[in-house]
């Protein structure tokens, strides 16, 4: 019972944390009280999301906060009881969405989201995932030409350096030869091509836990209680048994926070809740790739199960249950151009994102702990960034240097 490094939390940022220290010669124990890939990681849209270089800030225009105030949006949806308790976390977010802090957070955010591609595309070829990766780009589409000749000039400015974003401005005849089964009101749409797309991103995390189990790592399915110091390791208390290590990584999702409290740090960590469902997909309405609405802030994709809807971001307690008023506000706005098949759930599955309010990750040793070592934070972007942040965390924890400078994501910058 004694690693050299245990990893909790077997979310997609955990799995790969994991494979990135085993490929450093580490002994890496990896825990989970669920199985591999059933926390937020179970049900995203399955982008590698190359082209989101500029990090979602919170709107600043007062058009904006008006129509979210009302609280009829599709891409915003928030319990009234739960506004008090989240307000200084969305202050703390407004305040960092500034265009200043929007550059500061792309800046750091850029050497992650380059690397993201290839990163996966090491992880999924030795783990032989290669089948559920698909690298056909994904489609924004805009049902106003106003908002689309906007959108394009926002596309030529990510073309030019640093960004160098890859694209295809599509008519809506151009749009309809790739995705045949829209109507014509799609306006227009801009097609990135860098990005690949899973068509099962809780399937992925399962590959590479299965490959990291076949190269000789221990997975252990028990809840994570605490940590204490024990001579000069760590003494991680699980739910059944108690493990030693010199060096451990909390990867625990949206539940991070909860564990650093223990600890003595508290961390800003805010959660954005996010739906699925999914709906046959038929001759009729066949999707070749994903699909995003700009202004409603949906992705429907095409995934091994069916169609999936996503949804935008949620505000609400815990332990409130399913509430799926987004997702029959983005099914009104697809009925317009698409054809949902016939749902295939009845009660849609929520995953919580786990965001800072600066939007950037925490990937960092603990200032007053040392041997702990955190990566997560990772927002709307974890299936995209986890392969990458595994890697800076893993090169920083053997004395590697690092592919990029990684004091942007020190734990340091919320610690007074
Ligand atoms: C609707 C939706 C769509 C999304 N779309 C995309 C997308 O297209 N592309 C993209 O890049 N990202 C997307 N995301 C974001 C992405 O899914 C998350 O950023 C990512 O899954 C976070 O991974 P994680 O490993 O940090 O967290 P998780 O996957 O939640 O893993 C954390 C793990 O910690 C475990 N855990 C927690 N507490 C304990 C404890 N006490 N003991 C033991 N284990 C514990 C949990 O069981 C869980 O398995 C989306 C998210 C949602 C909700």
């Amino acid at each position: 019972m004694n690693y050299d490094v245990i990893v909790l939390g077997a979310g997609i940022v955990g799995v790969s944390t994991a494979l990135q220290l085993q490929a450093r010669g580490r002994s890496v124990c990896l825990v989970d009280k669920l199985a591999p890939g059933e926390g937020a990681s179970f049900g995203n849209a399955g982008l590698i999301e190359r082209s989101s270089v500029i990090p979602y800030a919170f709107p600043r225009s007062l058009t904006k906060l008006i129509r979210y105030a009302f609280n009829r949006e599709s891409d915003v949806h928030y319990q009234f009881s739960y506004l008090p308790k989240i307000a200084p976390w969305l202050f703390s977010y407004w305040w960092h969405s500034s265009k200043k802090g929007i550059a500061k957070a792309a800046a750091a955010m850029l050497p992650l989201i380059e690397r993201c591609v290839i990163e996966h595309d090491v992880l999924s070829t030795k783990a032989q995932m290669q089948p559920l990766i698909n690298d056909k780009g994904w489609i924004e589409i805009f049902r106003d030409s106003k908002v689309f000749e906007h959108a394009k000039k926002q596309a030529e400015q990510l073309a030019k350096p640093p960004y160098l974003l890859q694209y295809d401005v599509l008519t809506t005849q151009q749009f309809r030869q790739l995705e045949p089964a829209f109507n014509d009101n799609v306006k227009g749409a801009i097609h990135w091509l860098q990005p690949k797309t899973v068509c099962d991103p809780c399937a992925l995390t399962k590959g590479y836990a299965a490959l990291f189990v076949k190269q000789g790592g221990i997975l252990m399915k028990q809840s994570v209680i605490g940590l204490t110091a024990v001579e000069n390791r760590w003494q991680v208390k699980l739910s059944a048994t108690n493990l030693l290590a010199k060096q451990i990584v909390i990867a625990l999702g949206a539940d991070s926070a909860d564990l650093l409290r223990t600890l003595g740090y508290k961390v800003p960590l805010g959660v954005k809740r996010g739906y699925h469902r999914h709906y046959a997909m038929t001759s009729d309405n066949k999707l070749n790739r994903p699909v995003c609405d700009h202004l409603a802030g949906f992705i429907i994709a095409p995934m091994t199960k069916g169609v999936r809807l996503t949804t935008g971001a949620e505000f609400s307690w815990d332990s409130s249950p399913a509430n799926d008023i987004q997702l029959k506000r983005d099914e009104a706005i697809i009925s317009s151009y698409y054809h949902l098949g016939k749902p295939i759930e009845s009660i849609p599955w929520f995953g919580r994102r786990p965001c800072l309010p600066d939007m950037v990750p925490v990937i960092s040793e603990l200032p007053y702990h040392k041997g702990i070592w955190t990566n997560f934070g990772h927002a709307h972007h974890g299936l995209t960034l986890a392969p990458a942040t595994g890697r800076l965390l893993a090169e920083m924890m053997t004395d590697e240097k690092p592919f990029t400078n990684p004091t942007p994501y020190k734990i340091e910058r919320f610690i007074h």
